[in-house]
């Protein structure tokens, strides 16, 4: 028994002995890469953090996407700015209703949708983090509340040099209190509708190519459908389109809806994202404008299903909360608040 026993303890000695002497043989390693190859301690902390994100910048598994917001919490944008020499591509976190802010990479502002009149705040707030005062163009994509709910009351105290909306009126105060701000600045809104190439950066393509007919039941149809462009970048932001216009896209345009990026129409709702849509988009990524729990079921599932089978990966602002694309003309960096 004794004899086991001293055996034991010779054997944890020499355990001890041997991560001494690891550790040794490690400092050694350590201090002769540093001697060798002159990296400082300093340097490889920063190669940690430039791997690992830094600040609020959280990094996550996927490479190509980023957990920006710092505390989760909707009007936290400090990770979401726009970045400058890039295009960055911002769908806000607005419920259920759309909000886009665009800024090119020399620094020119787009409003596309603004939210529902009771996010404004939230709407000021990203515009107020991202320095944001005024428009070089606004497009309201069409005139139901959740698009233009907020719009008059974030550009009333904005400068706005051009507004773009479908040839359709809409009888409801939001509509006149937006229609009389334009008035108090000005100008007069110039008609979204397929062919208008819009002039915002010369960097930068940005086409209309929606409403195609002038005649549609659906208000949703009239939606204005964008496309940006940006070297090998791609953007397609179909409002609230349904079945009819996206037929029309596809019979007149389907040459131009292919895009690397896909603001899917009407929050997912199976009213929308047809397979002839889908196919002619085949986005990298989509992203859903829609509202936790909200009412309506949106998105679809069917919608997110056709999405994925396209191997798209699909971003949703009710799970995502806002989320932003940055992109460099060829590469994107996706950011998301949660
Ligand atoms: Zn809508």
């Amino acid at each position: 028994m004794a004899g086991k026993t001293r055996r034991t303890k010779n054997g944890s000695q020499h355990g001890w002995m041997r991560a001494f002497l690891l550790f040794i043989l490690s400092v050694i390693i350590v201090a002769g890469v540093i001697y060798f190859t002159g990296v400082t301690p300093e340097q490889i902390d920063s190669a940690i953090s430039g791997v690992f994100g830094e600040g609020l910048f959280e990094a996550s598994g996927s490479g190509d996407q980023e957990h920006a917001g710092a505390d989760g919490s909707p009007d936290d944008y400090s990770g979401l700015l726009p970045e400058k020499g890039k295009l960055t591509v911002t769908v806000l976190d607005v419920g259920q209703a759309d909000c886009i802010v665009i800024v090119s990479p020399s620094g020119k502002t787009m409003l596309i949708d603004c939210g529902l009149s009771s996010t404004e705040d939230r709407v000021n707030a990203y515009l107020e983090a991202a320095q944001i005062d005024s428009f070089d163009v606004v497009v309201a994509t069409h005139p139901h509340s959740d698009h233009i709910g907020g719009m008059a009351e974030i550009l009333r105290g904005r400068e706005f040099r051009a507004i773009y909306m479908p040839r359709v009126t809409h009888d409801s105060k939001t509509y006149d209190e937006l229609i009389s701000v334009i008035e108090d600045h000005g100008l007069k809104a110039k008609a979204a509708e397929y062919g208008v190439t819009i002039p915002f950066d010369d960097a930068l393509t940005v086409q209309i190519l929606a409403p195609v007919a002038d005649d549609y039941d659906s208000l949703n149809d009239y939606s204005a459908v964008v496309r940006i462009d940006y070297n090998n970048s791609s953007f397609l932001f179909a409002g609230d389109a349904e079945m009819i216009s996206e037929m029309d896209m596809v019979s007149t345009c389907k040459d131009l809806l292919n895009a690397d990026v896909l603001k899917v129409g009407h929050h997912g709702s199976a009213t929308s994202s047809t397979e002839d849509f889908l196919n002619a988009v085949s986005p990298q990524y989509a992203v859903i404008s829609v509202g936790e729990g909200n009412s309506y079921g949106h998105p679809n599932s069917a919608v997110i299903d056709a999405l994925e089978q396209q191997n798209c990966r699909v971003y949703r602002t009710d799970q995502d909360g806002t989320v932003s694309f940055v992109t460099d003309g060829k590469n994107y960096v996706v950011k998301t608040q949660r």
